[in-house]
């Protein structure tokens, strides 16, 4: 699957922020449960959509004593803002774009023809020095090297994929 497909599922959708920011309004002041079960059934929030949003709203001051039971979330509203929808989005999609935007930075850098160890270097503030016999796929690696100690592997020609490889990288489950 895209990685970015699964990021973007991580989330809940403008119509998920809405329809639960609608059912909070009218429960402001009251101590709260939210079932996991009944969310997805209300509103087709996720355990994790629903986490990220009750994260939100304690982030912004606007719910309290958050805690978390067995078969769901408790917690007591405090003041729902007026536009308590669009700031809320607005947190979450941040949030996102900030993942799809790290998930483009590890794009360039496979698919860059820079050298590996350099763009490693910048984006940790270090400069590369020196040129190594053996640096990257980029500079040049002397396959040979490799191969006369794999002679007796039995390694499956399969073709590299970058989105296998990122998946493995950065696992999003
Ligand atoms: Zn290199």
């Amino acid at each position: 699957m895209l990685p970015r497909q699964l990021i973007a599922e991580e989330y809940p959708d403008a119509v998920q922020v809405k329809d639960f920011a609608a059912y909070l309004k009218e429960q402001t002041g009251h101590p709260c449960k939210i079932g996991i079960e009944a969310a997805l059934a209300g509103w087709g929030l996720s355990e994790q959509h629903l986490s990220i949003l009750l994260y939100h709203m304690e982030n912004l001051g606007w719910i309290q004593q958050l805690e978390r039971r067995r078969e769901g979330w408790e917690f007591t509203l405090t003041a729902l803002p007026p536009a308590m929808y669009q700031t809320l989005y607005d947190a979450i999609y941040r949030r996102r774009e900030k993942r799809y935007d790290r998930l483009e930075e590890i794009k360039r850098w496979v698919q860059s023809v820079k050298c590996r160890r350099e763009a490693i270097g910048s984006y940790f503030s270090q400069s590369h020095t020196g040129a190594l016999a053996f640096c990257c796929d980029r500079c040049g690696i002397d396959y040979a090297f490799y191969e006369k100690k794999e002679t007796d592997v039995q390694a499956p020609a399969q073709e590299w994929n970058w989105e296998d490889e990122l998946d493995v990288l950065l696992p999003l489950a």
